[in-house]
Formats: C-alpha cells, structure tokens, sequence
C-alpha cells in the first residue's frame, strides 16, 4: 500500500528544491514551465497551510486538510523527476499518434457573427446588463477583438498594460464553437472587474469561466436550441472532469518517470483500470489523452470545475437569480487575494471535505438526467 500525506516542512523544502531548479541553465522553457506550475501547485497548498484563520482552521482539522490533498501529493514516493513524465510521454507518443475526437456533436454551420450573438443573448438573460454590457463593448461592438481559427486552441489574451482583450476561439463546426467564446466571455467579465491585472495563480482561476458555459448550456436547454447537442456538452464537460480527477490521481501516486514502453504504460493503465475508467481502450488514444490532460492543469481544471458546479446549482435552486450572481462576482474577485480553501467554502463548506469523484458523480446525476 503507498502512503500518502505531507508535512509543512517538507512541502517548503520540496518547494525550494524545484525553485532553485528552475534557474539551472540546462532546462529547456518547457521543462521550466512544468516546474513553475508545480510550484504554483505547492504555494496553492502551503498558502492554505499557512494563512486560514482560526475559524477555517478549526473547521477542517489537520487531518481533514491532510485527506483532502492527499491524493495530489505523496512525498514518500514523490520524486522531482516526475516533472519529466510529459515529456516521457511525449517521446512514447511521437512513435505512436493518431488522434481522435471523442466529441460526437452535429456540424452546425453556425457562423462566427451568429456564435457571437447566440453566447451575447445567454449573457443577457442569464447574466444581466452589467455582464452583457461588458461582452457587448468588446465582441459585439467591435470584431477585431475575437478572432475564430482551426489552427489554435480557445483562449483570452489580456495585455498587460493596457488591460485590451482579444478572444481567440478554435473554429470548432459544432456547438463547442460557441461554448468555448463562452468560456472565454467568463474570463473576459473578470479580467473587467478586477482591479489589477492577475497572472493566473490559483486552483480557483476557470470557475470564472466555467460558470459562464455551464450558464451557457442551461441556456440553450431551456430555448430548446440544439437540445441533442446541449445534452451532450455537459454530459461531455462532467465525464471528462471525472476522467480528469483519476488522471490526477494516477500521476500523483505512481512515477509514471519509470515508464520506458508502451508495456509500461499498459501495466501501469491495468493497475488502475484506466481503460474502464476513462471508456479509451486504444493504449495509443488513453496516452495521448493523459498528455493532453496534463498540458490542461488537471489540477486546476477539477477544482474550479466542482466551485463552478456549485454555483450553478445554487443558480437553479435560488429564484433571486441576481443574488447567485452577485455571489459569483464577489467570488471571482477574490480569487488569488486569499487562500483558496477560505475563499472554496464560502460558496460550500462541504469543499473542506470535497471527494472530487463522489461530488462530481452527484451533480452528474443531478443534472444529467437520461
Ligand atoms: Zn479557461
């Protein structure tokens, strides 16, 4: 049986050690980049060490902290070499690749303008003119600012110093087309209302975003527009983040460092039934999943994913719609200026003791009725 846990001490040291690793001139930016995201991994953890208060702290003991993490970091067989499991996992998959869309979405032929309006009405609605407003100036008003091409992946750009945004979207021929400006109009509202600019430091950063398409997707169930498709992208969001949770389980528990074959890699899948768990029965597809997975923050992606799944409950059951909202822009605001357990368990206690699959099931079946 592995053990599992930390201690403050050795969490700061395990810290230190990849600090300083970062400045060795032999590492390549991407080797860089990996350890900078553990680092922010490790302060994210330490911050909540450190800083709750004692209300906090009190509530979730050492040892309920300690269960919460647990899965995430095992220094007894943690080695500073799994930083290279990427790349291991590169060099097996440049032998290999075949990719694969596991989306089954119809093609849409919705065009750039109508995927613009279609994500502006949901804000309207759901969100309020202070939120539409601020999507309108940029998207709507103005189309140099989002940009649709199939030769990159979704994402904000915020410029530094003059705060201007550009969304680029990856010119998906489905509903993800839309689902994706949506997610992109989330980070957009809160780069608006903070009031400095923020690199991305917290396991907290996408619930700002993710809110917004899971707004987005009730949306369109309830407009009935393409009803089929609405179904299948939160079925598609929810099993992917499920898929996510075990991926992070698995890299954090065994070194995947040792792996040299894709007999390796089979063992290790066997071992912890990812085939079964991920519904991927191709080696090839499960290898190429788990790298992309890695490259997306895993980490991140989970724990804002279930932040954002609570809010949006608390959206369906609340009739004062606006109030949720409120909630969700004091939260999103605080994000990064506080640790983020404090700020996690003002939108659910129940995240001192979060189960990531057994939270994650539950909304499943929640929300996802057949
Ligand atoms: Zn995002």
């Amino acid at each position: 049986m592995e053990k599992y846990g930390f201690n403050l001490q050795e969490l700061r040291s395990k810290k230190e050690k990849l600090e300083s690793l970062v400045y060795s001139t032999d590492l390549t930016d991407d080797e860089a980049e990996d350890i900078l995201n553990l680092i922010t991994m490790y302060d994210s953890v330490l911050d909540n060490f450190v800083h709750s208060d004692d209300e906090i702290r009190d509530e979730m003991s050492k040892e309920s902290l300690l269960s919460d993490f647990k899965d995430f970091v095992t220094y007894d067989d943690y080695n500073d070499e799994h930083i290279i499991v990427r790349n291991k996992l590169c060099l097996l998959l440049s032998k290999l690749v075949s990719r694969k869309n596991s989306y089954s979405f119809d093609e849409l032929n919705l065009t750039d303008s109508e995927a613009v309006e279609l994500v502006g009405d949901m804000i309207k609605s759901k969100l309020g003119m202070n939120h539409y407003n601020i999507y309108k100036s940029l998207f709507l008003n103005d189309k140099s600012h989002v940009q649709f091409s199939n030769s990159i992946s979704s994402a904000l750009l915020v410029i530094p110093n003059t705060k201007e945004s550009f969304a680029i979207i990856h010119d998906h021929p489905d509903i993800a087309k839309a689902s994706d400006l949506a997610h992109e109009a989330g980070h957009l509202f809160s780069s608006k209302i903070s009031s400095s600019y923020m690199l991305p430091n917290s396991i907290l950063d996408e619930v700002e975003s993710i809110f917004y398409e899971l707004l987005f997707i009730d949306f369109l169930l309830e407009e009935k527009i393409y009803p089929e498709d609405s179904k299948n992208l939160f079925s598609e969001l929810i099993t992917s983040s499920i898929q996510r949770a075990y991926i992070l389980n698995v890299e954090f528990s065994y070194p995947m460092y040792k792996l040299n074959s894709i007999r390796d890699f089979k063992t290790m899948a066997n071992k912890y039934d990812l085939y079964n768990i991920t519904g991927i029965f191709n080696s090839k597809d499960l290898l190429e999943w788990i790298n992309i997975y890695n490259d997306e923050n895993p980490f991140m992606y989970v724990y804002s994913f279930l932040i954002a799944l609570e809010l949006y409950d608390q959206y369906k059951i609340n009739r004062n719609k606006k109030s949720v909202v409120s909630k969700y822009e004091k939260f999103i605001s605080q994000v990064g200026t506080i640790p983020d357990f404090k700020l996690a368990s003002c939108i659910s206690r129940d995240y001192v003791g979060f189960d990531r699959f057994k939270t994650l099931r539950k909304y499943r079946s929640k929300f996802i009725k057949e």
